[in-house]
Protein backbone atom coordinates (compact mmCIF):
# COMPACT_ATOMS: atom_id res chain seq x y z
CA UNK A 1 0.00 0.00 0.00
CA UNK A 2 1.49 3.44 -0.74
CA UNK A 3 0.76 6.10 2.30
CA UNK A 4 0.91 9.71 1.65
CA UNK A 5 4.60 9.72 4.11
CA UNK A 6 7.14 7.37 5.15
CA UNK A 7 7.14 9.13 8.59
CA UNK A 8 4.45 11.10 10.28
CA UNK A 9 5.36 12.87 13.37
CA UNK A 10 3.16 14.38 15.89
CA UNK A 11 4.74 17.17 18.22
CA UNK A 12 7.25 20.19 16.97
CA UNK A 13 9.38 19.99 19.78
CA UNK A 14 13.28 19.41 20.44
CA UNK A 15 12.85 16.11 19.60
CA UNK A 16 10.02 15.62 16.82
CA UNK A 17 11.63 18.72 14.80
CA UNK A 18 15.12 16.76 14.79
CA UNK A 19 13.68 13.39 13.67
CA UNK A 20 11.92 15.02 10.80
CA UNK A 21 14.30 16.66 9.61
CA UNK A 22 16.81 14.15 9.71
CA UNK A 23 14.39 11.87 8.12
CA UNK A 24 13.39 14.19 5.53
CA UNK A 25 17.15 14.82 5.11
CA UNK A 26 17.72 10.95 4.25
CA UNK A 27 14.68 11.13 1.70
CA UNK A 28 11.97 10.33 3.74
CA UNK A 29 8.57 11.87 2.92
CA UNK A 30 7.75 13.20 6.41
CA UNK A 31 4.44 15.11 7.90
CA UNK A 32 4.56 16.51 10.93
CA UNK A 33 1.64 18.14 13.29
CA UNK A 34 1.78 20.41 16.10
CA UNK A 35 -1.33 22.09 17.47
CA UNK A 36 0.54 24.77 20.02
CA UNK A 37 4.14 26.79 19.07
CA UNK A 38 6.82 25.37 16.97
CA UNK A 39 9.91 24.06 19.16
CA UNK A 40 7.38 23.06 22.09
CA UNK A 41 8.45 23.50 25.72
CA UNK A 42 12.17 23.91 25.72
CA UNK A 43 11.95 26.79 23.15
CA UNK A 44 8.81 28.55 23.95
CA UNK A 45 8.00 27.76 27.85
CA UNK A 46 11.78 25.80 28.86
CA UNK A 47 14.71 26.12 28.58
CA UNK A 48 15.35 29.24 26.14
CA UNK A 49 13.27 31.68 27.63
CA UNK A 50 14.24 30.65 31.27
CA UNK A 51 17.53 30.91 30.47
CA UNK A 52 16.84 34.91 29.06
CA UNK A 53 15.14 35.06 32.55
CA UNK A 54 18.40 33.94 34.25
CA UNK A 55 20.62 36.01 32.61
CA UNK A 56 17.99 39.12 33.57
CA UNK A 57 17.82 38.08 36.93
CA UNK A 58 21.41 38.06 37.70
CA UNK A 59 21.68 41.48 36.95
CA UNK A 60 20.60 42.84 40.65
CA UNK A 61 23.68 41.03 41.92
CA UNK A 62 26.01 42.23 39.15
CA UNK A 63 24.64 45.97 40.22
CA UNK A 64 25.40 45.29 43.70
CA UNK A 65 29.17 44.25 42.68
CA UNK A 66 30.29 46.87 40.80
CA UNK A 67 30.59 49.19 43.55
CA UNK A 68 33.51 46.87 44.62
CA UNK A 69 34.91 47.62 41.38
CA UNK A 70 34.88 51.33 41.65
CA UNK A 71 31.43 51.93 39.11
CA UNK A 72 28.62 53.82 40.86
CA UNK A 73 25.46 52.47 39.21
CA UNK A 74 22.78 54.93 39.23
CA UNK A 75 19.21 53.83 40.76
CA UNK A 76 18.67 50.32 39.19
CA UNK A 77 14.88 49.93 38.48
CA UNK A 78 13.57 46.60 36.76
CA UNK A 79 11.14 46.97 33.77
CA UNK A 80 9.30 43.03 33.80
CA UNK A 81 6.82 44.42 30.52
CA UNK A 82 10.65 45.13 29.00
CA UNK A 83 11.97 42.00 30.17
CA UNK A 84 9.04 39.84 29.21
CA UNK A 85 8.09 41.19 25.37
CA UNK A 86 11.99 41.41 24.75
CA UNK A 87 11.84 37.98 25.54
CA UNK A 88 8.65 37.43 23.54
CA UNK A 89 9.93 39.28 20.47
CA UNK A 90 13.32 36.57 20.43
CA UNK A 91 11.00 34.09 21.18
CA UNK A 92 8.83 34.57 17.68
CA UNK A 93 11.56 34.80 15.85
CA UNK A 94 12.82 31.30 17.28
CA UNK A 95 9.60 29.91 15.86
CA UNK A 96 10.15 31.84 12.91
CA UNK A 97 13.43 29.73 12.34
CA UNK A 98 11.93 26.60 13.31
CA UNK A 99 9.40 26.94 10.19
CA UNK A 100 11.82 27.91 7.89
CA UNK A 101 14.38 25.01 8.61
CA UNK A 102 11.12 22.19 8.86
CA UNK A 103 9.96 23.97 4.93
CA UNK A 104 13.72 24.18 3.71
CA UNK A 105 14.24 20.48 4.82
CA UNK A 106 10.74 19.40 2.76
CA UNK A 107 8.53 18.59 5.91
CA UNK A 108 5.11 18.99 5.26
CA UNK A 109 3.90 20.85 8.65
CA UNK A 110 0.32 20.57 9.53
CA UNK A 111 -0.55 23.25 12.22
CA UNK A 112 -3.31 21.00 13.75
CA UNK A 113 -4.05 18.52 16.42
CA UNK A 114 -3.28 15.12 15.37
CA UNK A 115 -4.81 11.86 16.51
CA UNK A 116 -4.63 8.06 15.79
CA UNK A 117 -7.01 6.58 14.01
CA UNK A 118 -5.59 3.32 13.39
CA UNK A 119 -1.45 2.21 13.18
CA UNK A 120 -1.35 4.02 9.75
CA UNK A 121 -4.08 6.75 9.37
CA UNK A 122 -4.41 9.61 11.40
CA UNK A 123 -6.22 12.90 11.69
CA UNK A 124 -5.00 16.24 11.47
CA UNK A 125 -8.19 18.49 12.50
CA UNK A 126 -10.30 18.02 8.94
CA UNK A 127 -7.96 16.15 7.22
CA UNK A 128 -7.13 12.14 6.65
CA UNK A 129 -3.54 11.36 6.10
CA UNK A 130 -1.57 8.10 6.02
CA UNK A 131 2.27 6.87 6.92
CA UNK A 132 4.02 3.77 7.00
CA UNK A 133 5.62 5.25 10.20
CA UNK A 134 4.85 7.29 13.21
CA UNK A 135 6.62 9.16 15.55
CA UNK A 136 4.56 10.70 18.63
CA UNK A 137 6.85 13.58 20.03
CA UNK A 138 3.94 15.15 22.26
CA UNK A 139 6.18 15.89 25.20
CA UNK A 140 4.73 17.05 29.11
CA UNK A 141 2.71 19.16 30.84
CA UNK A 142 3.11 20.58 33.99
CA UNK A 143 1.40 18.63 36.70
CA UNK A 144 -0.48 20.16 39.53
CA UNK A 145 -1.39 18.40 42.65
CA UNK A 146 -4.94 18.78 44.14
CA UNK A 147 -4.85 21.26 46.43
CA UNK A 148 -7.58 23.46 48.09
CA UNK A 149 -7.63 26.82 46.09
CA UNK A 150 -6.07 24.95 43.27
CA UNK A 151 -7.89 27.62 40.71
CA UNK A 152 -5.25 30.48 42.47
CA UNK A 153 -2.14 28.27 41.25
CA UNK A 154 -0.37 29.22 37.99
CA UNK A 155 3.22 27.12 36.63
CA UNK A 156 5.88 27.60 34.13
CA UNK A 157 3.63 27.97 31.15
CA UNK A 158 2.25 31.19 32.65
CA UNK A 159 4.89 32.13 34.68
CA UNK A 160 6.90 32.92 30.80
CA UNK A 161 3.66 35.65 30.41
CA UNK A 162 2.82 37.37 33.05
CA UNK A 163 1.03 40.39 32.95
CA UNK A 164 2.39 42.08 36.31
CA UNK A 165 5.57 41.25 37.93
CA UNK A 166 4.76 40.19 41.94
CA UNK A 167 6.05 41.54 44.84
CA UNK A 168 5.74 38.21 46.88
CA UNK A 169 5.98 34.95 45.28
CA UNK A 170 5.59 31.18 46.77
CA UNK A 171 6.62 28.41 44.60
CA UNK A 172 6.40 24.40 45.55
CA UNK A 173 8.39 22.14 44.53
CA UNK A 174 11.84 20.91 44.60
CA UNK A 175 13.06 20.22 41.29
CA UNK A 176 15.16 21.98 38.30
CA UNK A 177 11.77 24.60 37.47
CA UNK A 178 11.45 25.08 41.41
CA UNK A 179 14.75 26.18 41.89
CA UNK A 180 15.05 27.77 38.94
CA UNK A 181 12.41 29.84 39.36
CA UNK A 182 12.78 30.90 43.03
CA UNK A 183 16.31 32.16 41.87
CA UNK A 184 14.67 34.27 39.06
CA UNK A 185 12.03 35.63 41.00
CA UNK A 186 14.32 36.75 43.91
CA UNK A 187 16.76 38.09 41.31
CA UNK A 188 14.13 40.15 39.79
CA UNK A 189 13.42 41.30 42.95
CA UNK A 190 10.33 39.45 44.24
CA UNK A 191 10.14 38.77 47.96
CA UNK A 192 10.45 34.64 47.36
CA UNK A 193 9.49 31.38 49.59
CA UNK A 194 10.19 28.30 48.32
CA UNK A 195 8.12 25.36 50.09
CA UNK A 196 9.06 21.77 49.47
CA UNK A 197 7.59 18.39 50.70
CA UNK A 198 10.70 16.15 51.94
CA UNK A 199 14.04 17.67 53.96
CA UNK A 200 16.40 18.36 51.16
CA UNK A 201 15.15 19.42 47.26
CA UNK A 202 16.65 18.38 44.14
CA UNK A 203 16.39 14.81 44.39
CA UNK A 204 18.10 12.28 42.39
CA UNK A 205 21.46 14.76 42.34
CA UNK A 206 24.43 14.26 44.68
CA UNK A 207 23.67 14.99 48.19
CA UNK A 208 26.61 17.28 48.54
CA UNK A 209 25.41 19.06 46.03
CA UNK A 210 21.77 19.23 47.15
CA UNK A 211 23.11 20.83 51.07
CA UNK A 212 25.60 23.10 49.07
CA UNK A 213 22.73 25.05 46.87
CA UNK A 214 20.35 25.47 49.78
CA UNK A 215 23.20 27.38 51.56
CA UNK A 216 23.65 29.66 48.50
CA UNK A 217 20.00 29.80 47.92
CA UNK A 218 19.70 30.72 51.88
CA UNK A 219 22.12 33.39 51.34
CA UNK A 220 20.81 34.77 48.08
CA UNK A 221 17.29 35.50 50.40
CA UNK A 222 15.00 32.79 49.41
CA UNK A 223 12.88 31.64 52.22
CA UNK A 224 13.27 27.92 52.15
CA UNK A 225 10.34 25.88 53.83
CA UNK A 226 11.25 22.04 53.95
CA UNK A 227 9.17 19.49 55.19
CA UNK A 228 5.89 20.89 54.97
CA UNK A 229 3.08 20.96 52.14
CA UNK A 230 0.13 23.73 51.45
CA UNK A 231 -2.50 22.96 52.79
CA UNK A 232 -4.93 25.76 51.33
CA UNK A 233 -4.32 29.05 48.89
CA UNK A 234 -7.36 30.80 50.06
CA UNK A 235 -7.80 34.63 48.22
CA UNK A 236 -7.75 36.88 50.09
CA UNK A 237 -9.99 39.97 48.44
CA UNK A 238 -7.24 42.07 48.93
CA UNK A 239 -6.49 44.07 45.62
CA UNK A 240 -3.24 45.35 44.15
CA UNK A 241 -1.12 44.09 47.48
CA UNK A 242 1.17 41.65 48.08
CA UNK A 243 -1.32 39.56 49.80
CA UNK A 244 -3.16 38.71 47.44
CA UNK A 245 -3.25 34.88 48.36
CA UNK A 246 -2.52 33.45 51.85
CA UNK A 247 -1.53 29.93 51.54
CA UNK A 248 -1.48 27.75 55.26
CA UNK A 249 1.14 24.84 55.39
CA UNK A 250 0.57 22.04 56.74
CA UNK A 251 3.02 22.38 59.77
CA UNK A 252 1.42 25.94 60.86
CA UNK A 253 3.17 28.18 59.11
CA UNK A 254 0.98 31.13 57.36
CA UNK A 255 2.47 32.84 53.51
CA UNK A 256 1.38 35.67 52.13
CA UNK A 257 1.94 36.05 48.43
CA UNK A 258 0.36 37.80 45.38
CA UNK A 259 1.44 34.57 43.19
CA UNK A 260 1.25 31.23 44.02
CA UNK A 261 3.57 28.87 40.88
CA UNK A 262 3.81 24.97 41.25
CA UNK A 263 6.57 23.21 40.12
CA UNK A 264 5.66 19.79 41.10
CA UNK A 265 6.60 17.61 38.02
CA UNK A 266 5.75 17.30 34.06
CA UNK A 267 3.12 14.60 33.08
CA UNK A 268 3.64 12.92 29.68
CA UNK A 269 1.29 14.72 27.44
CA UNK A 270 -0.75 11.88 25.91
CA UNK A 271 -4.61 12.85 26.44
CA UNK A 272 -6.71 12.39 23.01
CA UNK A 273 -4.25 11.27 20.44
CA UNK A 274 -6.09 7.83 20.32
CA UNK A 275 -3.25 5.52 22.13
CA UNK A 276 -5.88 3.50 23.84
CA UNK A 277 -7.58 2.70 20.30
CA UNK A 278 -4.16 1.18 18.65
CA UNK A 279 -3.59 -0.74 22.21
CA UNK A 280 -0.36 1.42 22.59
CA UNK A 281 0.81 0.51 26.07
CA UNK A 282 1.39 3.16 28.56
CA UNK A 283 3.25 2.66 32.27
CA UNK A 284 1.88 4.90 35.34
CA UNK A 285 1.32 8.59 34.87
CA UNK A 286 0.75 7.42 31.49
CA UNK A 287 4.25 7.38 29.51
CA UNK A 288 4.38 5.69 26.70
CA UNK A 289 6.46 2.38 26.77
CA UNK A 290 9.29 1.48 24.31
CA UNK A 291 12.30 -0.57 23.72
CA UNK A 292 15.74 0.49 23.57
CA UNK A 293 15.07 1.59 19.54
CA UNK A 294 11.81 4.12 20.64
CA UNK A 295 9.45 1.46 19.47
CA UNK A 296 6.05 1.10 21.04
CA UNK A 297 4.01 -1.79 21.38
CA UNK A 298 2.54 -1.37 18.05
CA UNK A 299 5.60 -1.87 15.83
CA UNK A 300 5.18 0.78 13.34
CA UNK A 301 4.67 3.33 16.09
CA UNK A 302 7.77 5.07 18.00
CA UNK A 303 8.00 7.76 20.63
CA UNK A 304 10.61 9.87 22.26
CA UNK A 305 11.33 12.43 24.34
CA UNK A 306 9.03 13.65 27.56
CA UNK A 307 6.06 11.83 26.73
CA UNK A 308 8.12 8.25 27.25
CA UNK A 309 9.37 9.75 30.92
CA UNK A 310 13.00 8.72 30.99
CA UNK A 311 14.90 12.06 31.15
CA UNK A 312 13.10 14.83 30.54
CA UNK A 313 15.98 16.53 29.15
CA UNK A 314 16.06 18.39 25.67
CA UNK A 315 19.55 17.20 24.61
CA UNK A 316 18.03 13.48 25.09
CA UNK A 317 15.28 14.07 22.87
CA UNK A 318 17.10 15.70 20.18
CA UNK A 319 19.60 12.54 20.47
CA UNK A 320 16.74 10.55 20.35
CA UNK A 321 15.20 11.97 17.53
CA UNK A 322 18.67 11.45 15.19
CA UNK A 323 18.22 7.85 16.40
CA UNK A 324 14.93 7.30 15.00
CA UNK A 325 16.23 9.24 11.22
CA UNK A 326 19.30 6.66 11.24
CA UNK A 327 17.24 3.44 12.24
CA UNK A 328 14.69 3.92 9.80
CA UNK A 329 16.31 5.80 6.69
CA UNK A 330 19.43 4.72 6.92
CA UNK A 331 20.97 1.75 6.53
CA UNK A 332 23.80 2.22 8.80
CA UNK A 333 23.51 -0.05 12.26
CA UNK A 334 20.66 0.47 14.86
CA UNK A 335 21.09 3.38 17.44
CA UNK A 336 20.36 3.95 20.80
CA UNK A 337 21.15 6.86 22.85
CA UNK A 338 23.58 6.00 25.98
CA UNK A 339 21.72 6.92 28.95
CA UNK A 340 25.23 6.93 31.03
CA UNK A 341 26.81 10.18 31.96
CA UNK A 342 24.41 12.23 30.28
CA UNK A 343 25.22 15.70 32.09
CA UNK A 344 22.88 18.01 33.42
CA UNK A 345 22.67 21.52 34.56
CA UNK A 346 19.89 23.68 36.93
CA UNK A 347 20.19 26.88 36.65
CA UNK A 348 19.54 27.96 39.87
CA UNK A 349 22.14 30.83 41.05
CA UNK A 350 25.02 30.07 41.67
CA UNK A 351 24.41 27.09 38.87
CA UNK A 352 24.37 23.59 39.07
CA UNK A 353 26.27 21.44 36.69
CA UNK A 354 27.01 17.56 36.97
CA UNK A 355 28.16 14.36 35.24
CA UNK A 356 28.32 10.65 35.82
CA UNK A 357 27.79 9.20 39.53
CA UNK A 358 26.31 10.22 42.52
CA UNK A 359 28.50 9.62 45.47
CA UNK A 360 25.85 7.18 47.04
CA UNK A 361 25.32 5.58 43.47
CA UNK A 362 29.32 5.21 43.11
CA UNK A 363 29.18 4.15 46.88
CA UNK A 364 26.92 1.08 45.95
CA UNK A 365 28.38 -0.13 42.91
CA UNK A 366 32.21 0.08 44.34
CA UNK A 367 32.24 0.39 48.29
CA UNK A 368 35.43 0.36 49.60
CA UNK A 369 36.81 1.59 46.87
CA UNK A 370 36.41 5.26 46.34
CA UNK A 371 38.14 8.55 47.10
CA UNK A 372 36.02 11.65 47.16
CA UNK A 373 37.94 15.05 46.60
CA UNK A 374 36.11 18.17 47.43
CA UNK A 375 36.41 21.97 47.08
CA UNK A 376 34.83 24.64 48.70
CA UNK A 377 35.98 28.54 48.12
CA UNK A 378 35.02 32.10 47.29
CA UNK A 379 35.53 32.74 43.62
CA UNK A 380 38.10 34.96 42.72
CA UNK A 381 34.93 37.87 42.03
CA UNK A 382 33.97 37.95 45.69
CA UNK A 383 37.48 38.71 47.03
CA UNK A 384 36.09 42.55 46.22
CA UNK A 385 32.86 42.61 46.66
CA UNK A 386 33.08 40.44 50.35
CA UNK A 387 29.74 38.64 49.12
CA UNK A 388 29.52 35.33 51.26
CA UNK A 389 28.69 33.37 47.96
CA UNK A 390 31.27 30.10 47.86
CA UNK A 391 32.06 27.52 44.63
CA UNK A 392 32.06 24.08 45.24
CA UNK A 393 33.35 21.16 43.43
CA UNK A 394 33.63 17.26 43.86
CA UNK A 395 35.24 14.53 42.18
CA UNK A 396 34.36 10.59 42.27
CA UNK A 397 37.55 8.39 41.97
CA UNK A 398 37.56 4.71 41.88
CA UNK A 399 40.82 3.94 43.78
CA UNK A 400 41.55 0.55 42.01
CA UNK A 401 41.07 1.74 38.50
CA UNK A 402 41.85 5.54 38.96
CA UNK A 403 38.83 5.82 36.68
CA UNK A 404 36.73 9.50 37.16
CA UNK A 405 33.07 8.39 38.10
CA UNK A 406 31.21 11.61 39.21
CA UNK A 407 32.28 15.15 38.37
CA UNK A 408 30.01 17.47 40.23
CA UNK A 409 30.21 21.52 40.51
CA UNK A 410 27.89 24.42 42.19
CA UNK A 411 29.21 27.50 40.64
CA UNK A 412 28.61 30.59 38.58
CA UNK A 413 28.91 28.85 34.91
CA UNK A 414 28.32 25.36 36.12
CA UNK A 415 27.05 24.11 32.97
CA UNK A 416 29.13 25.54 30.82
CA UNK A 417 31.90 24.09 32.83
CA UNK A 418 30.35 20.55 33.52
CA UNK A 419 30.04 20.03 29.68
CA UNK A 420 33.86 19.83 28.97
CA UNK A 421 34.17 17.34 31.96
CA UNK A 422 31.70 14.93 30.32
CA UNK A 423 33.82 14.71 27.37
CA UNK A 424 36.32 13.91 29.76
CA UNK A 425 34.04 10.98 31.33
CA UNK A 426 33.00 9.62 28.40
CA UNK A 427 36.29 9.31 27.20
CA UNK A 428 37.07 7.60 30.72
CA UNK A 429 39.66 9.77 32.06
CA UNK A 430 41.39 8.74 34.67
CA UNK A 431 42.21 11.38 38.35
CA UNK A 432 46.05 10.92 36.69
CA UNK A 433 44.71 12.29 33.49
CA UNK A 434 42.93 15.34 35.33
CA UNK A 435 46.68 16.04 37.43
CA UNK A 436 48.40 15.99 34.27
CA UNK A 437 45.77 18.47 32.62
CA UNK A 438 47.50 22.01 33.06
CA UNK A 439 44.85 24.41 34.81
CA UNK A 440 43.99 27.55 33.19
CA UNK A 441 44.48 30.81 35.79
CA UNK A 442 43.18 32.20 37.01
CA UNK A 443 39.60 30.69 36.87
CA UNK A 444 37.46 28.57 38.98
CA UNK A 445 37.60 25.58 36.39
CA UNK A 446 41.46 25.15 37.24
CA UNK A 447 40.18 23.69 40.58
CA UNK A 448 38.82 20.58 38.73
CA UNK A 449 42.62 19.17 37.44
CA UNK A 450 44.76 20.92 40.83
CA UNK A 451 41.98 18.86 43.58
CA UNK A 452 45.00 16.34 45.17
CA UNK A 453 44.02 16.00 48.50
CA UNK A 454 41.62 13.00 49.29
CA UNK A 455 38.74 14.41 51.21
CA UNK A 456 37.56 11.18 52.62
CA UNK A 457 37.32 7.52 51.11
CA UNK A 458 34.11 5.52 50.68
P1 LIG B 1 10.98 17.56 38.90
O1 LIG B 1 10.50 16.18 38.68
O2 LIG B 1 12.39 17.91 38.67
O3 LIG B 1 10.62 17.99 40.39
C1 LIG B 1 9.33 17.90 40.88
C2 LIG B 1 9.33 18.39 42.31
O4 LIG B 1 8.01 18.51 42.78
C3 LIG B 1 10.06 17.44 43.24
O5 LIG B 1 10.78 18.21 44.18
C4 LIG B 1 8.92 16.69 43.91
O6 LIG B 1 9.21 16.27 45.22
C5 LIG B 1 7.85 17.75 43.96
N1 LIG B 1 6.51 17.20 43.97
C6 LIG B 1 6.00 16.23 43.16
N2 LIG B 1 4.71 15.99 43.45
C7 LIG B 1 4.40 16.82 44.48
C8 LIG B 1 3.22 17.02 45.23
N3 LIG B 1 2.10 16.32 44.99
N4 LIG B 1 3.25 17.93 46.23
C9 LIG B 1 4.37 18.63 46.48
N5 LIG B 1 5.51 18.48 45.80
C10 LIG B 1 5.53 17.57 44.81
O7 LIG B 1 9.98 18.45 38.06
P2 LIG B 1 10.06 19.92 37.51
O8 LIG B 1 8.64 20.31 37.36
O9 LIG B 1 10.94 20.79 38.32
O10 LIG B 1 10.73 19.75 36.09
C11 LIG B 1 10.30 18.75 35.18
C12 LIG B 1 11.46 18.21 34.39
O11 LIG B 1 11.84 19.15 33.40
C13 LIG B 1 12.72 18.00 35.21
O12 LIG B 1 12.73 16.76 35.84
C14 LIG B 1 13.80 18.10 34.18
O13 LIG B 1 14.03 16.84 33.62
C15 LIG B 1 13.22 19.05 33.15
N6 LIG B 1 13.85 20.37 33.29
C16 LIG B 1 15.17 20.51 32.99
C17 LIG B 1 15.80 21.73 33.13
C18 LIG B 1 17.25 21.85 32.83
O14 LIG B 1 17.81 21.01 32.13
N7 LIG B 1 17.93 22.87 33.38
C19 LIG B 1 15.08 22.91 33.58
C20 LIG B 1 13.70 22.65 33.90
C21 LIG B 1 13.12 21.43 33.74
P3 LIG B 1 10.00 14.90 45.55
O15 LIG B 1 11.43 15.16 45.26
O16 LIG B 1 9.72 14.71 46.99
O17 LIG B 1 9.39 13.87 44.67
Amino acid sequence: MEYDFDLFVIGAGSGGVRASRMSASFGARVGIAEDMFLGGTCVNVGCVPKKLFVYGSHYSEEFSNAASYGWSVGDARFDWNKMRDNKNREIERLNTIYRGLLSDAGVTLFHNRAHLLDAHTISVGEEEVTSKNILIATGSWPMVPDVKGKEHIITSNEAFYLEDFPKKVTVVGGGYIAVEFAGIFNGFGAETTLVYRGDMFLRGFDQSLREFVKLELEKSGIDLRFNTQVQEIRSTDAKDTDSKYQITLEDGGILNADLVMYATGRRPKTNELGLEGLGIAQGENGKILVDEFYQTSVENVFAIGDVTDRMQLTPVAIEEGMCIANNLFTDNPKKTLNYANIPTAVFCQPNLGTVGLREDEACELYPDDLDIFESEFRPMKHTLTGKEEKTFMKLIVQRSSDLVLGVHMVGPDAGELIQGMAVALIAGATKSQFDATVGIHPTAAEEFVTMRSISRTA
